[in-house]
Order: C-alpha cells, then sequence, then structure tokens
C-alpha cells in the first residue's frame, strides 16, 4: 500500500522487485485489495520488454478509506477527515472558548468527528482511525495527555477517551513530533531520516527525529528545544527557571521586547491571551509594520545562535522551523543573522525549510501511514462491506512547502528508504 501511494500508479512486475515478494504473493495480495475497494486496476496497459506481456497498472482508490486527524491546540481546534490517497476532503475548525477545560475539548471532538463523518456521508466502516497532534506532553506509549498552561489542568487519556467514544484506533503525540514524522515520511523531507523541528509560536517547541524515529530522552522530554539556557536571558520562563531561548527567541518574548505582555514572566502570562495578542502581532508585522518587524528580527537572531549550537552537535540532515512566527520573513532573516554570527558556513538550503503543514493534516498522515498503508490495515473492519466502488487515482499530496520563501529548490530524494511505521 505504501508502494502504491507513493508511486501513485505501479504495475504487480514492479511491486514485486519493490517488495521482495514473489509475483504470486503480490497478485494474491493485490486480488485482496482489490476485492476490499482499495486499489484498482488502471486503464493504461504497456508492453513489458521483448516478450510482450501486459502490465497492468495498479491504483489507490481514494474513497476507498479514510482517516481522521486531529489537531488540539491552545485557541485553535480542527478535525480533518482525509481519504486514502492523503487528501483533506471534509473539516471542522473552531476556536475554542475554554481552552483549559479538557473535557469539554474532547466533547466537542468527538461531536466534530460525527458531524464531518454524517456530512461527508462516507462509510463509517471505511474509516480506519485517528491521528491526534496535541500542544502539551503527550505519552507515546499511553497516549495520555498530561496537564499543562497549554490545554488544561487535568490529565486526559486520549487514546482511550477519543477511540472508545468514536470505536477507532488512536495515535496521538505533541504537535510537533506529529510534523516532525509527517514531514519525513511524506513532505518535502520525504527520505530524510534526521530531523530537528523547532515550532515557534507564543514559546518554542521542537521535535528530534534520529534514524527515523523521535527522540524521547530518559524522562521522556527530549526536545523541549524552548528551555535551552540563552545567555544573559533575565525573564522568567513557562517552567519557572530563568533564562530560557523561549523568553528571548520565541513570539512571547517579542511580545515583551514591544511591552505587550500581560505579565513580566512568561510563567504569569495567560497563554489564551497571549496567543491571542501575538496573532494580531503577527497580523501587523506582515503589513510591513518596521518597529515590529525589528523585533521579530531580534528574536530570529537569538534563535540561529542557539541553533547553531545545535546543529553543530547533531549535524541533522534536515532543520524545518514551523509555528505562525517562523513565517514571517523577518524572523526567518534575523535566524539566518544569528547562524552566521555563531560563525557557521551559511544554512545550506537544501536542509532547511519551513514547514506550513497544519498539524491536523499531518495527524491524519500519521494515521494513514499507521491504520491504511501499513500492516495495521484492518481488513476485518474493511471486508464487513465491501461494495465495488469506483476507480478513482490517486492524487499526489497537497504540497506543504512554499518554494518562494525557501532559497533553492526542493531535493531530489530516494523513495525507497521508508521508515517501519510508528
Ligand atoms: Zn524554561
Amino acid at each position: 500500500m505504501r508502494n502504491l501511494f507513493h508511486h501513485g500508479s505501479i504495475s504487480r512486475t514492479s511491486l514485486a522487485m519493490e517488495t521482495a515478494l514473489t509475483p504470486m504473493a503480490v497478485s494474491r495480495i493485490v486480488r485482496e485489495l482489490v476485492e476490499l475497494g482499495l486499489v484498482a486496476e488502471g486503464d493504461k496497459e504497456t508492453r513489458n520488454g521483448q516478450r510482450g506481456r501486459r502490465r497492468i497498472e495498479l491504483s489507490l482508490v481514494a474513497p476507498g478509506a479514510y482517516v481522521l486527524g486531529v489537531k488540539i491546540h491552545v485557541l485553535e481546534r480542527r478535525v480533518v477527515l482525509a481519504d486514502l490517497a492523503g487528501s483533506i476532503v471534509h473539516e471542522s475548525r473552531w476556536i475554542s472558548s475554554s481552552a483549559r477545560d479538557s473535557r469539554r475539548t474532547l466533547r466537542k471532538v468527538v461531536e466534530a468527528v460525527g458531524r464531518i463523518i454524517a456530512q461527508s456521508k462516507v462509510d463509517k466502516s471505511r474509516v480506519l482511525g485517528i491521528g491526534v497532534a496535541a500542544a502539551g506532553f503527550i505519552d507515546p506509549e499511553t497516549g495520555v495527555l498530561s496537564p499543562s498552561s497549554y490545554t488544561g489542568g487535568e490529565e486526559v487519556d486520549l487514546r482511550s477517551a477519543l477511540g472508545e467514544s468514536l470505536g477507532l484506533p488512536v495515535i496521538a503525540e505533541n504537535s510537533n513530533s506529529v510534523l516532525a514524522l509527517a514531514e519525513a515520511r511524506f513532505g518535502e523531507g520525504l527520505g530524510r531520516r534526521s530531523v530537528v523541528l523547532v515550532q515557534v509560536s507564543a514559546a518554542l517547541g521542537g521535535s528530534i527525529l534520529v534514524n527515523g524515529e523521535v527522540i524521547r530522552g530518559a524522562s521522556k522530554v527530549a526536545g523541549l528545544i524552548g528551555h535551552i539556557p540563552a545567555a544573559g536571558a533575565r525573564r522568567r520562563c513557562s517552567c519557572g527557571r530563568i533564562g530560557c531561548i523561549n523568553t528571548v527567541a520565541s513570539g512571547w518574548a517579542v511580545l515583551a521586547d514591544l511591552g505587550l505582555t500581560g505579565a513580566q514572566t512568561l510563567v504569569e502570562d495567560d497563554f489564551e491571551s497571549v496567543a491571542e495578542r501575538l496573532n494580531d502581532l503577527i497580523a501587523r508585522a506582515a503589513t510591513g509594520d518596521k518597529k515590529i518587524g525589528a523585533a521579530f528580527r531580534a528574536s530570529g537572531r537569538r534563535l540561529g545562535e542557539m541553533l547553531a549550537g545545535l546543529w553543530a552537535a547533531l549535524d541533522p540532515e534536515m532543520l524545518l522551523l514551523t509555528g505562525p512566527v517562523a513565517e514571517l520573513e523577518p524572523y526567518i532573516e534575523g535566524m539566518r543573522e544569528g547562524w552566521r554570527r555563531a560563525g557557521l558556513p551559511p544554512l545550506d538550503p537544501e536542509r532547511f525549510r519551513v514547514s506550513r503543514r497544519d498539524p491536523a493534516d499531518a495527524a491524519a498522515l500519521l494515521a494513514l501511514d499507521e491504520f491504511a498503508l501499513g500492516p495495521r490495515l484492518d481488513v476485518v473492519r474493511l471486508a464487513h462491506r465491501a461494495p465495488s466502488l469506483q476507480a478513482t487515482r490517486i492524487a499526489v499530496p497537497a504540497r506543504v512547502f512554499r518554494p518562494e520563501d525557501l532559497a533553492a529548490p526542493a531535493a531530489s530524494r530516494t523513495r525507497k528508504q521508508w521508515p517501519k511505521a510508528l
């Protein structure tokens, strides 16, 4: 299934070569997938070399299966329904009026999922699983979201709560890890196995992939890039310590530099209101306001200095920035300046990207990878009803990066370095 997803269409012979399965095994598996309505034989037939045998191209049937992606962030909640081609076919988005009421959030997510499935009129038995991307700390083994200033004061078992309500398997990760994994498996980082992702919004977050896997750390909290100490920083961070990079290189730091914070320390400020004020400031910066642009540039410089150290230590294949602040040109310019100041050669454009993928879309891609394209495909659920579906050729997943924001075209990549499922 993964081969079909990435190739768009492929013959049985090529599938056998790529998977190292015997032609007989490939034919048997393909026959089952065709019967389940997941794979269709295309109309394109080619002659195979001198022997003149027919090669029928196979492709995924986009409406053959669906997955859901859920984003739970401080203000914004989003639920998307994606088809087997990875295209978003339906979505629901809302701004939370009670960001810290995690029980209410879950109820609303369950309602949104029900509404989306009803409105899209898809066969429920063809929805195979849910991916969740949440701000805050999620234990990847249990799916439990810890209490945090982002999503509420209660511990929530996302996997059980959503899985039992909806009768579907769930994978749940912190948004930064969801984005890093989705970019490495489906995005411009395709085939990259070591990735540093830094998310820049009100605070800084991150995720580090090595060998295609998220580095968890001894306490499962690796990737908390925002709490790296920054020289000369004097403000108190959300973690309670003084001088974290969060307090000089984040969106909140820009608000603080401009005297727009609600409190003197990040730990005391109200995150919902910080997010609202930051959205407003970003909108003003995007109109070319020089004073605000300079503040974002100064903040970006501090990030660049820190990232240069991280880069030197980890030597990743790719650095990805994401988040609303990272989309601002002055911030990226400042980041490059800080990088140069640290004495490193300029960032190789082949190894640096800004990702604009929404975490809900990324979560849907991970769910697709986990529950539809890999061995966890629920054949029994699909066999329950296997109507003959009209074959729809798979579409190439939407591009996430805007090349005009980058210094050079995307690298050519091999499609064979496909990491194992989560
Ligand atoms: Zn901190």
